[in-house]
C-alpha cells in the first residue's frame, strides 16, 4: 500500500465493522497514522535494512483539528468519540503551554492522545522574512559554529562553541561499547539498552543544541541579520569508520534544521551556500590551497585568519556574489581582528536558564 487511499479501500469496510458508531473523522486518522508507519517501513525496505512488518505497540490516538475542541482558556480538550460520547480532558497548563495558548498567531493543529500525555500541535503563518540589515555568517565545526558579522564597513569574528556535544556522544559511544561487550550473551537485552542509552544521547544533544540556536538567533534577530550557513546536503567524508563516526554529521545537520525552522518562525532569512573550497580559498586574491594547513590560514598574499572563521568568510562572499545576501557587501580590510563576539559558551548552558535565552557577551 502505497497511500491512505488504498489503505482506506482495503481496511475501510471491516473497520467500520468493528467499530460501528465511532466518530468517522478517528477511522480515517487511523488510517493516516498506520500510511506514515507504512511509508517509514517501505523507506527501511528500500535501504536494504532488515525488519519485522511494522505493528503499533504503543496505545495512540491522533485527532485532526476538526476532530476535537480546546478551550484554550481552560485547558479543556472535547475530544467527541462515538454519537453522545464525549471524553474530556483536562490539560495541566503551565506558563510555558499558556504562551502557547494565549497567542492568536497560532491555530490548532492534531491532537496525539498517548496514555501518559497529550501533544497539542500549534500552527503559525511564516511570517515574511525582514531584509537584513547586517549579515551573520557561521561554518559549522564538530565543536562549534564560526563566523563574521558584518554590518556595514565593520566585520567582527564570532564564535558559538558546544564542546559538550561531542564529549557527549563519546561518552555513548564508549558506554554503548562496554554494554555490548558486557550482555553480549544476551542480544535482546544489549539492544534494549543500547537504544534506552541512544535516546537519552539524543536528548541531552538537542537540549544543546537548542541552547546554541536560540543564541545565534537572538543575536540575528537583535541586529536584523541574515544567516548564512553552509549547505550540508550531500557532505560525507571518505574516511575509516572510526573517523566517521566521530565527525559524524548529524549534530550539525540537526543543528542546522534547528536553526532553520525557528529562523522561519522568527522572520530570519537563512541563506544556504555550496561549501565546497571554502575552507580552502583566499577571500582576497582567490587563491586555493591544497596543502594542509594548521589552524590559521594564510595565503601567499599576506592574508592570514583562522580557519574556520577563514571558511565563514567565503560563505558570506559566495552569498553575497549570488546576491542572496540583500545589498549586502563584505570588506575583508574591515575586519577587526583583535575583537571576537561569542554568540554561545558552555558556560551560558546553565540548567536554570532552561529556554536557553542567555544574554549575548561582547569580549574583546
Ligand atoms: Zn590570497
Amino acid at each position: 500500500m502505497t497511500s491512505r487511499n488504498a489503505l482506506v479501500k482495503i481496511a475501510y469496510k471491516d473497520f467500520r465493522e468493528q467499530h460501528p458508531r465511532m466518530y468517522a473523522k478517528h477511522l480515517v486518522s487511523a488510517f493516516e497514522v498506520a500510511g506514515s508507519i507504512l511509508k517509514n517501513h517501505r523507506k527501511r525496505v528500500r535501504k536494504g535494512v532488515t525488519c519485522r512488518l511494522p505493528f503499533v505497540k504503543r496505545l495512540m490516538m491522533k485527532a485532526e483539528n476538526q476532530a476535537y475542541k480546546l478551550d484554550r482558556e481552560s485547558g479543556v480538550i472535547d475530544l467527541p468519540i462515538r454519537a453522545g460520547c464525549h471524553v474530556e480532558l483536562r490539560l495541566i497548563v503551565s506558563q510555558y503551554h499558556r504562551k502557547y495558548l494565549d497567542d492568536t498567531a497560532l491555530s490548532l493543529g492534531s491532537l496525539t492522545v498517548l496514555p501518559d500525555r497529550v501533544i497539542v500541535a500549534f500552527r503559525k503563518e511564516a511570517p515574511k522574512p525582514f531584509v537584513p540589515e547586517s549579515a551573520l555568517s557561521l561554518d559549522t565545526n564538530e565543536r562549534s559554529l564560526d563566523g563574521v558579522f558584518v554590518e556595514g564597513d565593520v566585520a567582527k569574528a564570532v564564535k558559538a562553541e558546544f564542546p559538550e556535544v561531542a564529549i557527549i556522544q563519546q561518552r555513548h559511544h564508549d558506554r554503548r561499547r562496554r554494554l555490548q561487550k558486557k550482555k553480549a550473551h544476551d542480544r535482546r537485552v544489549s539492544r534494549n539498552l543500547c537504544r534506552r542509552e541512544g535516546t537519552r544521547e539524543h536528548h541531552w544533544i538537542d537540549y544543546k543544541l537548542h541552547q546554541v540556536a536560540n543564541s545565534v538567533l537572538k543575536f540575528a534577530e537583535e541586529r536584523k541579520s541574515a544567516i548564512v550557513l553552509e549547505d550540508l546536503k550531500g557532505m560525507r567524508s571518505k574516511r575509516s569508520k572510526e573517523l566517521n563516526r566521530r565527525l559524524s554529521m548529524w549534530p550539525r545537520r540537526k543543528l542546522h534544521q534547528i536553526i532553520e525552522y525557528k529562523a522561519q518562525w522568527k522572520g530570519i532569512p537563512v541563506v544556504k551556500v555550496d561549501p565546497r573550497n571554502s575552507s580552502r580559498t583566499c577571500p582576497i586574491c582567490g587563491r586555493i590551497q591544497y596543502s594542509r594547513m594548521g589552524t590559521e590560514f594564510k595565503c601567499e598574499c599576506g592574508w592570514h585568519m583562522d580557519r574556520h572563521i577563514n571558511a565563514s568568510i567565503n560563505l558570506l562572499q559566495t552569498a553575497i556574489s549570488k546576491g542572496m545576501a540583500g545589498g549586502l557587501w563584505f570588506n575583508p580590510g574591515a575586519f577587526q581582528h583583535d575583537v571576537m563576539m561569542i554568540l554561545y559558551e558552555p558556560a551560558m548552558a546553565a540548567r536554570s536558564e532552561p529556554n536557553g535565552t542567555s544574554g549575548i557577551v561582547g569580549v574583546t
